[in-house]
């Protein structure tokens, strides 16, 4: 030790002694940065360390006192931000060693306050939500209105991470959160342009969606395939391609799907959803045959989207890796993450930018969509009234999945794909429930009978039918009535004669058909008498 920093420590030493007020050194509030979402705007406060702060919320001012803090000179007084919710910003300096900070609220909306830890790059965080629920109710009626009249295909493509959280970061300091919302928005484009398609995104904007809320999207819009689209990055500035994931249930296929899925699972705790960090672990992986066959359905899927990828772009894994993405964590809908290229290889992060090379990229992914999920022809009209209402079923398949608090009334339950090009050999079709449909309508659309749906949907009479559910329908070559559409419709029908108690509604439950196909078949009226041993005609036996 030289005499020059003998006396440094001398000096600092005595400073320690001499001013008590400064004996530690104070924290700072490094930046206050903001972003803004269709149901929240968020603000956050960048802290030197995990700096302890009180709340005080009145009217339409959100109050945050820090104690033992200053401010950096450079970061302004005033920050006017006009943006939803919040008007401006006002940081004031009430002593010495302390801050406050002042949101301006343009209403008394609510906001949401909370910490999040130092991870990677981003320090210490102090996140202010603004939020607007009714927005987000709004946006939730609206995509359960998609699922209602859905005609087409839906595909959700989510674009990763946003706002807080960038995802892998390039040499030349291109963000994967805006590479890969690019190329998200031109698959979007090209698929609605195609006729029977519909697509959306999870988030079209730079903010950040927690990894719930992208699978409640998914599920509120009732998609047929959801798509988690990113850009992938590795300490080795060599790798590169291109790579197609699905939910792994266990661990990861390779040493790079294992890296990949740490880093991606991290996205809630960098991006900020205030439960994903203590989520991580508890959060159960739903096991269940759904997930299963869903899985299945996805690799197959995967496949395609591989072939096609080829044609654009190098490939880094010739299969469909597996790792446990927590958002691919969709029981009912095939899902798959795809790692479009290497943003930390220079060369693909400069293609990454690329537009024409996106809209490859983009035009690629699509073509493997309507190859495995052709667009279906119009189906034909049925006119019921009457709506099934959910039941137990229902339920046990919604315990099934404890991830989240989406609503689960319509759950797709069967997982059969229509005329994929995997089943195409199989027998089996299936047949998309729509509203106000019964399986009684259901089996005489297609010629056959309750009992053989039941049977090989392994349901029972009394299940529910939810729309968008699935059912399994005989193929030509195991339907012992085939081409006997019309004859079936009309031969199989049971005589039943009506006993004491009986109510048009209880009989129709009965045969799992609605009363207006009863009236139809009878040709009566909703409130004709329903006398003792009259004779009416069911399109099946109601005592099964
Ligand atoms: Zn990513």
């Amino acid at each position: 030790m030289n005499r020059i920093r003998k006396n440094i420590i001398v000096c600092a030493l005595s400073a320690i002694v001499l001013s008590p007020l400064h004996a530690f050194a104070l924290n700072k509030i490094i930046n206050i940065r903001h972003w803004t979402a269709p149901d929240h705007t968020r603000v956050v406060i960048d802290a030197s360390d995990d700096i302890p702060y009180t709340v005080e919320k009145s009217g339409k001012i959100v109050r945050i006192d820090f104690k033992n803090t200053q401010l950096p000179e450079d970061l302004p007084r005033e920050l006017v931000l006009k943006k939803p919710g919040i008007d401006k910003i006002i940081l004031e300096v009430p002593s010495q060693d302390a801050v406050r900070v002042q949101l301006m609220l343009t209403d008394p909306v609510a906001a949401k306050v909370f910490k999040l830890k130092k991870i990677q790059e981003k320090p210490d965080r102090i996140v202010i939500d603004i939020e607007f629920p009714e927005v987000e109710k709004q946006e939730s009626k609206e995509r359960e209105q998609v699922k209602v009249l859905r005609k087409d295909k839906i595909v959700v493509i989510d674009p990763g991470h946003g706002g807080e959280d960038p995802g892998a970061v390039g040499k030349r300091g291109t963000q994967e959160k805006r590479v890969v919302l690019e190329i998200s928005r031109k698959l979007r484009d090209i698929l609605n342009k195609k006729k029977g398609y519909r697509a959306f995104l999870t988030r079209n904007g730079d903010y950040y969606v927690p990894f719930k809320k992208r699978l409640k999207i998914a599920r509120e819009y009732g998609a047929d395939l959801f798509l988690s689209i990113h850009a992938d990055a590795f300490k080795l500035r060599g790798a590169r391609g291109s790579s197609v994931y699905c939910l792994s249930l266990r661990g990861a296929s390779s040493e790079a799907a294992r890296i990949l899925a740490r880093n991606e699972n991290l996205a809630d705790i960098i991006g900020g959803d205030p439960n994903g960090e203590s989520t991580e672990e508890s959060d159960p992986i739903i096991l269940n045959m759904f997930q299963t066959n869903t899985i299945n359905t996805s690799k197959i899927y995967g496949k395609s989207v591989l072939k096609h990828l080829d044609r654009v772009s190098q490939i880094k894994f010739g299969k469909v890796q597996e790792a446990p993405f927590r958002v691919l964590k969709l029981p009912e809908i095939p899902s798959l993450l795809i790692e479009t290229a290497y943003i930390s290889n220079p060369r693909e992060e400069k293609l990454l930018r690329n537009n024409q090379f996106q809209m490859k990229v983009a035009r690629a992914i699509a073509s493997s969509i309507t190859e495995f999920l052709p667009a279906q022809p119009p189906a034909p009209k049925i006119v019921l009234t009457r709506t099934e209402k959910g039941g137990d079923a229902e339920k046990s398949t919604a315990e099934a999945v404890k991830d989240d608090d989406s609503p689960r009334k319509e759950y797709v339950v069967s997982f059969s794909r229509e005329k994929s090009p995997s089943t195409k050999k199989s027998a089996v079709t299936t047949h998309t429930v729509r509203k106000g449909e019964t399986l009684g309508g259901i089996a005489r659309e297609h010629g056959t009978t309750i009992n053989v749906l039941l049977k090989l949907n392994d349901m029972k009479r009394k299940d529910p039918l939810y729309v968008g559910k699935k059912v399994k329908l005989p193929g030509k070559e195991t339907e012992k009535g085939r081409n006997a559409k019309s004859s079936v419709a009309k031969s199989k029908t049971y005589t039943y004669r009506v006993k004491k108690g009986d109510t048009l509604d209880k009989i129709a439950k009965r045969c799992g058909a609605s009363v207006t196909e009863l009236c139809r078949l009878n040709q009566m009226k909703r409130d004709d008498v329903l006398y003792v041993n009259r004779k009416l005609r069911l399109p099946s036996d109601p005592s099964m």
